[in-house]
C-alpha cells in the first residue's frame, strides 16, 4: 500500500519548517519550489547593500532536507485541482493526500502596468544581487566623476512603502552611503538624497505610535526625507510624481503591498482583496481539511478580528502547527485551534541602532540592535550560513569588506 503523500508548494520559512519537522516520519513528502534553495528574505537588504554575501542567506534543499521520505522538485506550480487532489507543474501532475500551500507573496507591481519597468523590487536573491550591482556601479561612478555640487547633480533614491521592510531597507541604504562618504571625504555627501514615501498618515502603520514616532525622528535626524500621506500619481523614466511634487530619479524601490500569485485562482477558494487565501482557525480553506495554507499567503484573523501581521515568527509557528497535525494524523474535529500571540517586534535602523518593543515596553539603541541581530542568526537555517553572517557582520562593523563588494562584470546595468 502506498504511503500518505504530502505535497508542499514553496519551501520558504513556513514550508521548510514543516518538511524539517517531518523528516524520517511515516509520510512521503514532495516539496516543489521555483528555486532549489530556501531563502532567508529578512536579510536580503544586507545583500543588496553588500554587507553579506548572497550565498549566506540561501540554503540548498539537498542539504537542508536530506531524508529518505523527502523529495524536492525544482518547478513552478501553475494550477491546483482540489477535487482530483492534483497539483500541476506545466503539464506534469502530482497527486496528493495532503497539500500545504506556502508559496508566499509577490510584490504587487503588475497592476501598475506603466510604472512597473521603473520599479525595483527586493524579494528574490536576483533582486538583491541586481540592486547591489546598481549601487556599487553608482558609487564607483561617483568616485570618478569630478562633480561640483549643484542641484542638477543630486541623485535621489526613493523607497515606496514604510512598513518594516521599507524602513529597514532605507536604513541600510543610508548606512551604505554614509560608510562610502566617510571613506571618500573628497566627495560631497549632499550629492545623494534618500526619500521614504508612505501613502498612510504615519510610517510603520501597523506598529505602536511610540515606535513609529521614534523611527521617524531617528531617520529624519539622518537627513532622510519622509513624506507621509503622499499619494503617487505617476512614475516614468524622469522620476516619480505626486500631487504637488516631483522627484527626479531612476532609483525607485518598491516596498509597498505584496499579493498572492495568480495560480491560486485555480483553487477557487475564498481570497482577500490582496489575493491571499482566507483560512479557518485550523489553517484550512473552507470545506477542505486536507489543504493547509500557511505563511504570508494565509489570511488569518486573530481573536480581535485583526489580520495577523506577516512575518517569520508567524510563518514558523504555522509550519510547526501543521507538522504536529500531520505527524499525529489528526482529523478535523480532533485538531486544536492555531493560536498565536507575539507582541514583540524589532526594527533595525541606521548605525547599528534598533527599536525593540514588547507590549508597552520599548528598548532603543545598540542593545535593541543586538537583539535584532541575534534573532536573525537564530532564524537563519544552516550552521555554515550562521557562521558566514557572523563573520561578514563583524567585518562590516570593522569596515573591512572581504568579498561582498565585488562587482560581477557579467551583470549588465540597465543604463549601460
Ligand atoms: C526584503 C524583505 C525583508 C523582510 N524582513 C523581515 C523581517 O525583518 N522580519 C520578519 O519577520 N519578516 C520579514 N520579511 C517577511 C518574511 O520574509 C516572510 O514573512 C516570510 O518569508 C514568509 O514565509 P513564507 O514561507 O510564507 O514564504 P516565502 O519565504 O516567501 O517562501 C515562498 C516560497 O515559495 C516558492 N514559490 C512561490 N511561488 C511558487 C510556485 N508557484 N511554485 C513553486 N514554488 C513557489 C518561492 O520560491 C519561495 O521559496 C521580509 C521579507 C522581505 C521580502
Amino acid at each position: 500500500m502506498s504511503k500518505t503523500q504530502l505535497v508542499i508548494i514553496g519551501g520558504g520559512i513556513s514550508g521548510s519548517t514543516i518538511a524539517k519537522a517531518l523528516k524520517n516520519k511515516d509520510i512521503d513528502i514532495i516539496l516543489i519550489d521555483k528555486a532549489n534553495y530556501t531563502l532567508f528574505q529578512p536579510l536580503l537588504k544586507k545583500v543588496a547593500v553588500s554587507t553579506i554575501t548572497p550565498y549566506s542567506i540561501a540554503t540548498p534543499y539537498d542539504s537542508l532536507l536530506k531524508s529518505n521520505n523527502i523529495k524536492t522538485i525544482l518547478g513552478e506550480v501553475t494550477s491546483i485541482d482540489k477535487e482530483k487532489k492534483e497539483v500541476f507543474i506545466k503539464d506534469k501532475k502530482i497527486r496528493y493526500d495532503y497539500l500545504v500551500i506556502s508559496s508566499g507573496l509577490v510584490p504587487n507591481i503588475d497592476s501598475y502596468t506603466s510604472w512597473k519597468e521603473h520599479l525595483t523590487t527586493l524579494k528574490t536573491l536576483n533582486d538583491a544581487i541586481n540592486i547591489k550591482h546598481k549601487l556599487l556601479h553608482f558609487l564607483e561612478k561617483l568616485k570618478n566623476t569630478q562633480l561640483t555640487f549643484s542641484k542638477n547633480y543630486i541623485t535621489n533614491f526613493v523607497i515606496i512603502g514604510s512598513g518594516t521592510k521599507g524602513v529597514e531597507f532605507t536604513s541600510c541604504l543610508y548606512d551604505m552611503f554614509d560608510n562610502f562618504f566617510s571613506q571618500n571625504k573628497q566627495i560631497n555627501p549632499s550629492l545623494v538624497k534618500i526619500y521614504l514615501i508612505e501613502k498612510k498618515q504615519t510610517i510603520l502603520p501597523n506598529h505602536p505610535t511610540a515606535v513609529a514616532t521614534y523611527t521617524y525622528q531617528h531617520l529624519t535626524s539622518k537627513g532622510i526625507t519622509i513624506l507621509t500621506s503622499t499619494e503617487i500619481t505617476n512614475i516614468n523614466s524622469e522620476g516619480i510624481f505626486f500631487d504637488k511634487k516631483f522627484i527626479k530619479t531612476n532609483n525607485i524601490f518598491w516596498s509597498a503591498e505584496n499579493v498572492g500569485s495568480s495560480y491560486l485562482d485555480s483553487l477557487d477558494a475564498n481570497q482577500s482583496s490582496s489575493h491571499t487565501l482566507i483560512v479557518d482557525s485550523e489553517l484550512n480553506i473552507s470545506g477542505h481539511p486536507e489543504i493547509f495554507v500557511i505563511g504570508d499567503i494565509a489570511n488569518l484573523l486573530n481573536e480581535q478580528g485583526k489580520i495577523l501581521p506577516k512575518n517569520c515568527n508567524l510563518a514558523k509557528a504555522q509550519g510547526k502547527y501543521v507538522a504536529y497535525i500531520l505527524k499525529n494524523r489528526l482529523f478535523k474535529n480532533e485538531r486544536p485551534y492555531f493560536k498565536y500571540t507575539n507582541n514583540c517586534n524589532v526594527i533595525a535602523l541606521t548605525k547599528s541602532y534598533a527599536i525593540f518593543s514588547i507590549k508597552n515596553f520599548i528598548l532603543k539603541g545598540k542593545i535593541a540592535w543586538m537583539i535584532w541581530w541575534c534573532l536573525n542568526i537564530y532564524h537563519i537555517p544552516g550552521i555554515k550560513n550562521k557562521i558566514s553572517i557572523i563573520f561578514h557582520s563583524i567585518c562590516s562593523f570593522l569596515k573591512i569588506y572581504p568579498n561582498t563588494k565585488l562587482i560581477n562584470l557579467h551583470i549588465k546595468q540597465k543604463n549601460e
